[in-house]
């Protein structure tokens, strides 16, 4: 019998010839090592398998049955494939809408499949393209081991002959004669962590005994490709050079006198997160911190205070927000503040005339205004400071790196804090806030009034109409949003103002009805906003640029329409809008997408207020790509491990990891886990040091 080392060619097994090791190296299996980590797509648990007879619809199962009959058949719109199983208590079919020329391919007469999926009943059970595989006959699994692998194959596997059956077959064979793998980790660590051993994982993943196994098999694999990225990034944040600056250690005549005369009581997360802003500016390396809070979390006040904090060091502070409707709120918040013991404060925007500006400009350079609060504007050239000491950066993802830059550039290296109102899930924060510390409110503060939020069909407008004229009555005023496709952008306006025309005229013809959106002058915008703010607008209609920036405690029922378009961090952005007064107030979403999955989505809108939740939520229904950190997730090739499912699974092998490299940094007393890192991250080693 041959002996097998991992790292051997796969061309030392009999069963692959040149031709079939030709298409594997396409895929990266080259070593045996990489076919032992081709892991199995899924599992097919034979103790889990209905007979059609006792399907119902509406329900998922694993059912497997014989191909009697298959062929295209062509409707009203196009072509569709069917294939008719049965098990030999009843038929389910199984329909393609599309890919039918390479579907159709897959099936012959006589095969025994395996499929999962959703049955429904159209003129019979059915399932819409189900999952499924082909078995070979002699792996009937009512006759072969309970959970059978099933590998990812395709059609170039398939014409080289390398089906299911020669993989496990194969894999059978390496495994046995594998005598033990290198574990990245020892017999204590394993055993102090609950963990499979990595020679049980391996066998297990590929032939479980039984349930409980494969699971612990697969926690224990996903938990490996985990704790390397994860020391991954505990090196990068370790080599990440902290640049040195003053320290603002006072706290100041001022931070006491603002603290105590707030008209509420700070929340025990703010406390919590001006404390570790503070002490991050205690140090003499600059603060990069980002401060992640849910809509009305009360952020503001927290810049505040860090704000009076730093000015108190007799350092500079500049603010820049991303519209000039939120400049200007934020001016007005920091005014009403910072006057009560007589700090300086001005507001720079774009549409300032020029000999005003000139002023300013001047007093922020001979030091005569301590906060800068501003658009776009307080990044131009000739905007100088005598000593910037904080920057403050709100909605931070509305801006670049460069501009980010270009503002702590006016400084000798400031303190930065930035914040922002869309939560990034979780597990996407803690694997890739690599350079950045992060602070989290996660409490709102305790007077609010949870807003009730109502997902409806059109056909139930008119009455909610109803109910809008009812809270007008009462003095209330409501928001109606449009979304903002940006690709027809024109024809969307046009339509928000064509339901302006018709809600004006025909619905609440005795309303003070207004319309705002993006194509308007600035002017314009802000003249009407200031109307809604003095509720001289009963109803105010948008297109989304009311996203961010308007704070009207007046405003209880917020409508969004065709709510379906939107991602639900935009849904609970806009939904923070109201719920801001002292009345109770209402979050009324539209739903006009057709799809299930549209409605199941925007469920989620009415079971939870919490921006956290409902940020990994919409990760676990649209993938990564939307958050920060897509671009940087790009080295990431996980085999087994999800970014999205596997929180829990994340932040112990984060804590771990951590744990080892703060013991032994450059890896030296764990030379294996550091083999695995300058392997799987070969790509980036530039980013750490390990010698
Ligand atoms: P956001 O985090 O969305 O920027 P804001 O800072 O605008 O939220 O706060 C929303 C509102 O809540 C403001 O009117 C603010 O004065 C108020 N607020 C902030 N903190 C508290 C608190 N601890 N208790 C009560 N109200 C608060
Ligand atoms: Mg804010």
């Amino acid at each position: 019998m041959k002996s097998f080392d991992v790292d051997d060619a796969i061309t030392k097994l009999d069963q692959i010839s040149t031709k079939r090791a030709k298409i594997l190296f396409d895929y990266q299996i080259k070593s045996i090592q990489d076919l032992i980590y081709y892991f199995p797509r899924k599992h097919l648990d034979r103790t889990n398998i209905t007979l059609i007879r006792d399907i119902s619809r509406g329900e998922k199962y694993n059912v497997i049955g014989k191909v009697e009959t298959f062929g295209e058949k062509r409707t009203r719109y196009k072509k569709i494939f069917q294939v008719i199983i049965s098990d030999g208590t009843g038929l389910i079919t199984l329909t393609w809408f599309n890919s039918v020329g390479y579907i159709k391919k897959l099936f012959k007469k006589e095969d025994i499949i395996a499929v999962h999926g959703k049955v429904e009943w159209y003129k019979g059970f059915t399932i819409n393209h189900p999952e499924f595989d082909v078995l070979d006959h002699n792996d009937n699994p009512l006759n072969t081991g309970s959970i059978i692998p099933i590998y990812p194959l395709n059609n170039n596997f398939r014409s080289v002959g390398v089906e299911q059956r020669l993989i496990r077959k194969i894999l059978l064979e390496v495994i046995s004669r594998i005598n033990s793998f290198n574990d990245i980790f020892d017999s204590s660590f394993i055993k102090i962590n609950n963990l499979y051993s990595l020679n049980d994982s391996l066998k297990q993943i590929h032939f479980p005994k039984n349930l409980e196994s494969l699971n612990k098999a697969i926690y224990r694999l996903k938990f490996d490709e985990h704790f390397i990225l994860q020391v991954f990034m505990a090196l990068i944040k370790k080599n990440i050079k902290r640049v040195k600056t003053k320290s603002l250690n006072d706290i100041g005549p001022y931070f006491k006198i603002i603290r105590d005369s707030l008209s509420f009581q700070l929340t025990k997360a703010q406390k919590r997160v001006i404390k570790e802003i503070h002490s991050d500016m205690k140090k003499n390396i600059c603060m990069n911190r980002l401060l992640q809070g849910d809509v009305g979390s009360g952020k503001t006040i927290v810049s505040i205070l860090s704000s009076v904090l730093a000015v108190g060091n007799n350092v500079q502070v500049a603010l820049m927000a991303p519209t000039e409707i939120l400049a200007t709120q934020h001016f007005d918040s920091f005014q009403k503040e910072l006057s009560k013991v007589k700090i300086t404060c001005c507001l720079l925007t774009g549409k300032m005339k020029k000999k005003n500006r000139t002023n300013i400009i001047n007093n922020i350079e001979n030091g005569m205004i301590s906060v800068i609060i501003g658009t776009h504007a307080i990044i131009q050239d000739d905007v100088k400071f005598k000593n910037l000491g904080l920057v403050i950066i709100d909605e931070q993802h509305r801006f670049g790196v460069g501009q980010r830059n270009k503002l702590t550039g006016k400084g000798k290296s400031p303190h930065l804090l930035s914040m922002t109102a869309t939560p990034i899930p979780r597990t996407l924060s803690i694997t890739y806030m690599g350079d950045m510390d992060l602070s989290i409110i996660d409490e709102l503060p305790k007077n609010r009034i949870p807003v009730t939020t109502k997902v409806i069909n059109p056909e139930r407008l008119s009455r909610v109409y109803s109910f809008m004229r009812e809270q007008i009555d009462k003095g209330q005023q409501c928001m109606i949003v449009y979304p903002l496709v940006e690709e027809s952008e024109k024809s969307d306006i046009a339509a928000a103002i064509e339901m302006y025309q018709e809600l004006k005229e025909k619905v609440f013809i005795k309303n003070r009805i207004g319309l705002i959106h993006g194509k308007m002058k600035s002017d314009e915008k802000k003249m009407i906003m200031g109307k809604f703010e003095k509720n001289k607008i009963n109803i105010l209609i948008a297109t989304t640029v009311i996203e961010v920036g308007i704070d009207v405690p007046n405003a209880t029922i917020m409508l969004i329409e065709h709510a379906d378009r939107f991602g639900l961090t935009q849904l609970h952005q806009l939904r923070g809008r109201v719920g801001r007064g002292s009345e109770k107030s209402y979050c009324i979403l539209v739903n006009r997408g057709e799809s299930e999955k549209s409605s199941i989505r925007l469920r989620i809108m009415e079971e939870t207020n919490d921006g956290f939740r409902i940020a990994d939520e919409d990760l676990i229904l649209r993938g990564p790509g939307d958050y920060i950190g897509y671009q940087q997730s790009g080295f990431i090739k996980y085999k087994i491990a999800d970014m999205v499912t596997d929180g829990e699974i994340i932040k112990k092998a984060r804590v771990l990891a951590k744990g080892i490299i703060d013991k032994d940094p450059l890896l030296d007393k764990h030379p294996l886990i550091k083999n695995r890192v300058l392997t799987d991250y070969k790509e980036r080693l530039e980013l750490i040091k390990l010698n």
